[in-house]
């Protein structure tokens, strides 16, 4: 096994030097942010989930404990562990306390299954892995079987909420006395995230303690979060978006308290905004559109909501102006990425300005350029390839040498893949983006991950995967596949089982198939996706559906 350190690009020493010249790296590690508030106000409210009310002290005694727990069985500062809890507080004190050991939380989203699981151990060297026994179905105890058959490196398993049988340790037996750890610096690597993917398979994203301190604090700067803010976590906590843009991390740093609602769907968690007095949140364009659906059907109510942050996909002007008439509340838009770059509209912005756009940069730190097809810089008012650098933008992907190569410049900046416009008052507009991913409403698909997975069904003999509009979603997935000479053609229930037998995560099964002949080339002979989806757009003869699992050719 490899060290933490080892395929992890860092900012260069001049750099870095220049960030905490300026203050921008603090060098203060973020399990540090719960203790601070415990010394400050001990009782004040940290958490609330379904288990009850956590204090600042309670919330801080028991990341102790559960550090020294960790210690006890063996993790030691540098390991690697994959957490994929829910929305509660066994979350927190596992995840900081992990960081207090020095032990990197890798953060697998619910929907993960064993293929994304492996796919992450393999490449942190992951030793262990943190679940619920079960969660909205799934039982993790066959994912951690399964992760451990292909993964001999993950040596323990912990579980939540139950005993989870034999070579499992129940997460609750862990803890133990506070031990006196040592100090340990803030410009190591505090977690993984995994990233939405620009082309090819999703890659693993390293983000050290000052960088995300510094994320978190100047999103919730532009946020305008300020102590007594009740922030409620609707998406999973173990997606950046909702862990520190500014999320639960950053409402803890100013103060506030969170939410954490247990097992709930997004869509449930609506419930919780007038009980718990949530002031603020941050949520999806699929999640707020379903919210308001029950605003309007069961009269839910959000009395305290002083704004809404909306982010991971597009969000319409329309859907802007709802949130505002029917939920009461201001409106932010969020643009960001596991990999950094934070855009937001702020909490002094009109209507006007968080309807239309996504914000200006969040910290002064951010380097942003936006370039044509040969890195040329484009002026205000065109459209250009988003380029990024900054003090939380990564320099490099963790362990993927030839990935990076296309994926940043030589002179570091991050190519996100996204289409955007700056209006000459310094605002962005996402227009687009360039990467072959689908958004299905903020669960970012990579086409190549499933295209590879499709290939291998004994069916089909080739694949494409492309986004076609939806709705709700804004984008779902259609696959358009070629059948295997000779075979049925293959319908959409067998390729979703194809998938779930791989253990792929359910967001990124097909939603809809179309069966062609061939696949559209280029000049270079790769598969012309521009011309797949003017194919699919234009109205076929029995119904308008531009990618059905209805039509004729589909099945
Ligand atoms: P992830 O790393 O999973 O957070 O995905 C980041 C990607 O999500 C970005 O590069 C964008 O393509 C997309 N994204 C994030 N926020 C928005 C937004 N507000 N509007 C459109 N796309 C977004």
């Amino acid at each position: 096994m490899s060290g933490i350190a080892e395929g992890w690009v860092r900012w260069p020493d001049p750099v870095a030097e220049g960030y905490r010249s300026r203050g921008w790296w603090a060098g203060t590690r973020l399990e540090t942010v719960i203790a601070a508030r415990a010394r400050e106000q001990p009782d004040a409210t940290a958490v609330t989930d379904p288990s009850g009310r956590w204090s600042n002290a309670r919330l801080a005694g028991a990341v102790e404990r559960r550090a020294a727990g960790f210690a006890g069985t063996g993790l030691v500062a540098g390991d690697r562990v994959i957490v994929q809890l829910p929305n509660d507080a066994e979350f927190l004190v596992t995840f900081l306390g992990l960081l207090r050991l020095g032990v990197a939380p890798v953060l697998a989203l619910p929907a993960l299954r064993t293929a994304e699981l492996v796919h992450l151990a393999e490449t942190t060297d992951a030793v262990g892995y943190v679940a619920p026994a079960a969660h909205l179905g799934t039982d993790h105890r066959v994912l951690a079987d399964e992760l451990r058959e292909r993964c001999p490196g993950v040596r323990q398993v912990f579980l939540a909420g139950a005993d989870g049988g034999p070579g499992t340790t129940p997460l609750a037996d862990v803890d133990a006395a506070p031990l006196d750890l040592p100090a340990r610096g803030a410009d190591e690597i505090a977690f993984f995230l995994l990233s939405g993917g620009t082309t090819g398979l999703p890659k693993v994203i390293a983000r050290t303690h000052d960088d995300y301190l510094h994320n978190l604090r100047h999103s919730a700067a532009a946020a305008g979060l300020a102590p007594g803010e009740v922030f409620l976590a609707v998406l999973s906590v173990c997606h950046n978006f909702t862990l520190g843009c500014p999320g639960v991390l950053g409402t803890l740093w100013t103060g506030g308290s969170v939410v954490l609602g247990g097992p709930r769907s997004p869509d449930e968690c609506a419930d919780l905004l007038a009980p718990h007095g949530v002031s603020y949140t941050a949520v999806t364009p699929p999640t707020v559109a379903g919210w308001l659906d029950r605003v309007a059907e069961r009269g839910v109510t959000a009395p305290a909501l002083r704004a809404v942050q909306v982010g991971a996909a597009k969000l319409t002007p329309r859907l802007a102006d709802r949130i505002r008439a029917e939920l009461g509340a201001a409106v932010q838009q969020s643009f960001g990425m596991s990999e950094g770059l934070l855009l937001q509209t702020t909490s002094g912005d009109p209507h006007a300005i968080a309807r239309e756009t996504q914000g200006v940069p969040v910290s002064p730190g951010d380097e942003i350029r936006l370039v044509d097809a040969d890195d040329v810089d484009v002026p205000d008012g065109t459209e250009g390839h988003l380029l990024v650098r900054g003090p939380y933008t990564i320099r490099g992907y963790y362990r993927a040498p030839d990935h990076d190569r296309s994926a940043f410049t030589d002179d570091g900046f991050y190519r996100s893949g996204d289409l955007a416009v700056r209006r000459p008052d310094g605002r962005y507009v996402v227009t687009g983006r360039a990467k072959d991913v689908v958004n299905r409403g903020g669960e970012i698909v990579s086409a190549a991950e499933v295209e590879e997975h499709l290939r291998r069904h004994p069916g089909v003999r080739d694949a494409a995967v492309v986004a076609v509009p939806d709705e709700r979603l804004g984008e779902r997935t259609c696959a358009v596949v070629v059948p295997e000479p000779g075979a049925p053609p293959p319908r959409l229930p067998v390729l979703r089982r194809h998938l779930r037998e791989r253990g792929v995560a359910p967001f990124k099964w097909p939603d809809t198939v179309r069966v062609v002949p061939d696949l559209p080339r280029t000049a270079l002979g790769k598969t012309d996706k521009t011309a797949l989806r003017a194919g699919l757009a234009r109205p076929r003869r029995t119904q308008g559906d531009p990618c059905s699992s209805t039509g004729p050719t589909t099945t």
